[in-house]
């Protein structure tokens, strides 16, 4: 999997297909989507449209807690690679733990499993899973999870997650990579764009704020996968490969860590608060 993906939450539909054409053009070679974005479609279409060959893309989905269970899972398999128009997924996670019914969850798990030994995915992971949700899904399935993707930007570094994560040898994947999930936030911890000390260690390396968090997440080791459907942005969050953050930059980014959650709180997600419906392909 490439260090640096290209994310399409919250992109439209209608606009899938451009922002992934643009992101391609550019040099991005990982996408990542999910079932519950209903822009799978748009993803396949720009892949077919790039001209580039299937072996040199690397297209993640996720499936959504509505179609947990060991054969809902096998299925949304095929909705995902029937709108993707793909025949494999290189990596295909669990979006969310669902503490409440966990034997869904590790119903789901188990369909990944067996996906994987067909060879209808080449990975298996999951998305927002808490060290405990990682310990009680190991102790009943058997393919540790290749990715866990978690929300991880200067604002909310889930250091413990991330320790669970290198314990058990499971790639972290920040989500809202640049703290996109912290722009409309009010208060002293608004955006970490606008936060003073990451634009102070921007300006001394002539970069910008984004290029910065991108920078520091792969110093790190985790993979990381900002969104824009902005083709300059596009292009510059991919230029983050000719710069070194020094140790003391990287810890003080750390200690920007506020500890506040953007997203919602993965013990609390229920079918019934978050359940979707996903179309068919
Ligand atoms: P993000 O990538 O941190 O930020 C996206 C926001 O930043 C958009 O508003 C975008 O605007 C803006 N932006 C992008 N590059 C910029 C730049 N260089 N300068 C200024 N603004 C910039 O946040 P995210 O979209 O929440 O997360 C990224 C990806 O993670 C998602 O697309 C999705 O693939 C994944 N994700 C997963 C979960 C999960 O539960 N697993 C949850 C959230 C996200 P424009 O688009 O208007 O340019």
């Amino acid at each position: 999997m490439p260090a640096l993906g290209f994310g399409v939450f919250q992109t439209p539909p209608d606009e899938t297909r451009a922002a992934v054409e643009a992101a391609l053009a550019i040099g991005y070679r990982h996408i990542d989507t999910a079932a519950a974005y209903l822009n799978e479609r748009g993803v396949g279409e720009a892949i077919r449209r790039s001209g580039l060959d299937r072996p040199e893309l690397f297209v993640e989905t996720k499936v959504w807690i509505t179609d947990y269970g060991y054969d809902q899972t096998l299925h949304a398999f095929d909705k995902s690679a029937g709108k993707l128009g793909i025949d494999q997924i290189d990596l295909l996670i669990l979006h969310q733990a669902l503490p409440g019914e966990f034997d869904l969850t590790i119903g789901a798990h188990q369909a990944l499993e067996r996906l994987l030994a067909d060879g209808k995915v080449r990975a298996i992971g999951v998305s927002n899973f808490m060290p405990d949700h990682l310990s009680r899904l190991m102790a009943a399935t058997s393919v540790v999870p290749a990715v866990n993707q978690i929300e991880v930007h200067p604002y909310f570094r889930q250091s413990e997650v991330l320790a669970a994560d290198t314990q058990h040898g499971i790639l972290s994947q920040a989500w809202s990579p640049i703290g996109g999930i912290t722009f409309y936030r009010d208060g002293a911890h608004g955006s970490t764009l606008g936060d003073a000390a990451i634009k102070e260690i921007a300006a001394a390396h002539a970069k910008t704020p984004a290029q910065v968090m991108l920078r520091w997440h792969l110093q790190h080791g985790r993979q990381a996968i900002p969104k824009s459907v902005t083709p300059s942005r596009i292009a510059e969050n991919f230029d983050i490969f000719d710069f070194d953050l020094s140790a003391d930059e990287l810890a003080s980014i750390d200690a920007l860590d506020t500890g506040v959650r953007g997203g919602p709180e993965p013990e609390q997600i229920t079918r019934e608060n978050f359940g979707r419906q996903i179309p068919e392909a």
